[in-house]
């Protein structure tokens, strides 16, 4: 079959850093016992009480094509909760539901770009990214975020890159870095945008995920609502990461458009998904807090670990459920050291490089595993680490 460019292009062939990722799990395939430290996805399964809403919600016949926009109530449900957490008016208008925050990546780059518009994205980076963008047809440029600024993004490397860019993405509280974006940092960002014309592609799915210091989102602060577009998702907020329901929120008429083309792609998300979605956002933060909890006592042990040392450097693991260590000192790359870790103590990490240059002699480290056999992977980490140091 003759396939198109795009799609024969999407992702870059040859190395891209996700070998050891891919090692592990034929480790792990082949019976060795494997700690995997790796993906991003939780240790506890949706809660049983949200699946009791799906069940019941699908007996009662939500079965057929749901409304492609999202359910009015869920749409007022997320509508609502964005108001109560940053004061900016929002309604169901603002809001379109998505097959999670991936789709919603896709479809907020869609609005926005043309074929061959710049898009710029901040290095390191979530791994979708870059080939979100080439899927709408835009041209991904990579703006680095730097470890001696804990992976804080300057707004001047962002202007140098602005020429001619239809879009910017970013993503606080961070995957793969851990940082939560401070206030001055969105400032830049902000300023950088409306100096530039630039649409604000804000991916905030981990917004219930912060240890220290305070999520906000850009769309909140002056002159950003009408030239931001936020995506969220219910997969890491509520543990529903298979359930595939997240949205994008922004002005009325760019969501229009997004409507429209759900109907042209996805043609909405399951009824009793979206029933499930609205039981477990209505359990309030509560049941947020419950899911973050594990992250926040893991997180407490990362630092509590790397205290008692000099190998090992976290960047600043403010929020979500990733610590980013700085392996430098132990003269490796962070790719040599995922590999070399695995070998000697079947313990799985993500290179800081498959995220990216600027995560270059990191390892990516999840904190999705229980808490004593991530506080012994966490220790045999840091006593390799010095090993390789000394
Ligand atoms: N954005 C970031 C930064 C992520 O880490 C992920 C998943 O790991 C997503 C978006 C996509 O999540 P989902 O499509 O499950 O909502």
């Amino acid at each position: 079959m003759k396939l198109s460019h795009r799609i024969t292009h999407l992702t870059p062939s040859g190395s891209d850093g996700w070998e050891v990722f891919y090692k592990a799990r034929r480790m792990k395939a082949e019976g060795q016992p494997v700690t995997e430290l790796t993906i991003g996805e939780h240790d506890i399964r949706t809660a049983a009480p949200i699946l009791d809403a799906m069940h019941a919600a699908a007996k009662s016949g939500h079965t057929g094509y749901a409304m492609v926009p999202g359910t009015d109530a869920l749409r007022d449900a997320v509508a609502d909760r964005i108001a109560a957490r940053t004061a900016v008016p929002t309604t169901r208008d603002n809001i379109l539901i998505t097959p999670g925050g991936q789709a919603a990546l896709f479809a907020a780059h869609h609005a926005v770009l043309d074929q061959g518009d710049r898009a710029l994205y901040i290095d390191p980076y979530y791994a979708t990214y870059p080939g979100t963008i080439r899927g709408v047809g835009g041209d991904p440029v990579a703006v680095p975020a730097r470890a001696d600024t804990g992976f804080q993004p300057k707004a001047a490397d962002i202007a140098a890159n602005a020429e001619g860019a239809k879009s910017l993405l970013i993503n606080t509280p961070n995957n793969p870095t851990g940082a939560v974006y401070a206030r001055d940092t969105l400032d830049g960002i902000a300023q950088v945008c409306i100096d530039h014309d630039i649409t604000l592609i804000s991916d905030e799915v981990y917004d219930t995920q912060v240890w220290d210091g305070t999520h906000i989102s850009p769309r909140a602060l002056p002159g950003m609502a009408d030239r931001t577009l936020v995506v969220g998702s219910m997969s890491k907020s509520h543990a529903m990461t298979g359930s595939r329901v997240g949205w994008v929120c922004g002005p009325a008429e760019a969501i229009s458009h997004m409507i429209n083309l759900a109907t042209h792609t996805t043609y909405g998300v399951p009824g009793y998904i979206q029933d499930a979605a609205l039981f477990a956002l209505n359990q309030g933060p509560v049941l947020e807090d419950e899911v973050a909890a594990p992250f926040r006592r893991r997180r407490a042990v990362t630092e509590a670990l790397l205290s008692g040392q000099n190998t090992v450097k976290a960047s600043p693991t403010q929020g979500a459920m990733y610590a980013m260590l700085d392996i430098r000192s132990t003269g490796m790359t962070g790719n040599d050291f995922a590999n070399a870790l695995l070998d000697a103590h079947l313990i799985a990490t993500m290179p800081g490089e498959s995220f990216g240059q600027a995560g270059a002699g990191h390892v990516r480290v999840a904190m999705t595993i229980d808490d004593d056999s991530y506080a012994t992977a966490m220790r045999t980490l840091i006593d390799f680490a010095a090993m390789q140091a000394t």
